[in-house]
């Protein structure tokens, strides 16, 4: 409307072409115009209907081609003549025309306004319940984030406390350790002791403190038989007779299971 209203031309009414009128145009008895093309395809054949309202233009004035800016000489003269009242007649016709042409064209924009509307309101609500949807999942997502956080505190807590437990039970090992090492070594000082007492000097883990003690030492071992055998002094008999049975780095232990 406001297109055709600020332009003051009229646009085809052949369905979906809405061309401006310009230059030469179809108009019908019922109040409907076209474009040049369309006119002149939709009127040859007859009997003519309108592509508009679908009546049927028969007479011999229904369908008219005319020259939308007439030339000076055809104003002068088309209505020359004519009486006042014929004159008032054809233009009040006239305009009658050009006012329902621009009726109907504000009808089609208001049409074409509420549909835009009623699109609109569809988008919006539409998007609102997007919108909605969104924010649901975002809360449930959240949701979700604050008890996935709260379970790994939970577990961040749990081992902290089982890294904490180990710690302790290493201090106990630690402290076992210590407590079995020194009741090792006393053990051992103890057992030293006692064989420092007895007849054997040398001990258990260690090797003769002097060559004039080992012969004792060794003596005791064997219980003396098959000494006869030897012909060796007493006291060298039975270390002979070891050395041919163990190796000599064996013989520290050989000896205390024997005694
Ligand atoms: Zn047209
Ligand atoms: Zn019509």
């Amino acid at each position: 409307m406001a297109t055709s209203l600020c332009d003051d031309t009229l646009l085809c009414n052949f369905p979906k072409c809405r061309t401006k009128l310009r230059g030469f145009a179809w108009v019908t008895a019922c109040s409907h115009a076209f474009c040049d093309q369309h006119g002149s395809c939709e009127f040859s054949h007859s009997p003519a209907v309108c592509p508009a309202c679908s009546s049927t233009l028969s007479g011999k004035l229904d369908i008219v081609r005319t020259e939308l800016s007439p030339s000076e000489e055809y104003k002068a003269m088309v209505l020359a003549g004519l009486r006042p009242d014929v004159v008032l007649d054809i233009g009040t016709r006239a305009l009658a025309f050009w006012t329902y042409q621009i009726h109907q064209e504000r009808l089609y924009q208001e049409y074409s306004l509420s549909r835009s509307e009623v699109q609109v309101k569809q988008l919006e609500k539409m998007l609102n319940q997007q919108n909605q949807t969104r924010e649901l999942d975002l809360g449930a997502m959240r949701g979700e984030i604050s008890s996935l956080k709260k379970v790994m505190e939970e577990y961040k807590r749990k081992y902290s406390e089982v890294a904490e437990r180990l710690m302790e039970r290493n201090r106990q090992y630690q402290k076992l350790q210590g407590l079995y090492d020194s009741l090792r070594l006393r053990n051992m000082a103890v057992a030293e002791t006692r064989h420092a007492h007895h007849q054997h000097p040398a001990g258990v883990f260690r090797p003769p403190p002097s060559p004039r003690a080992s012969p004792p030492f060794l003596a005791a071992g064997p219980e003396g038989d098959g000494s006869s055998l030897f012909t060796c002094p007493e006291p060298v008999r039975p270390h002979a007779l070891y050395n041919i049975r163990t190796p000599l780095r064996d013989r520290s232990r050989v000896f205390p299971q024997n005694y």
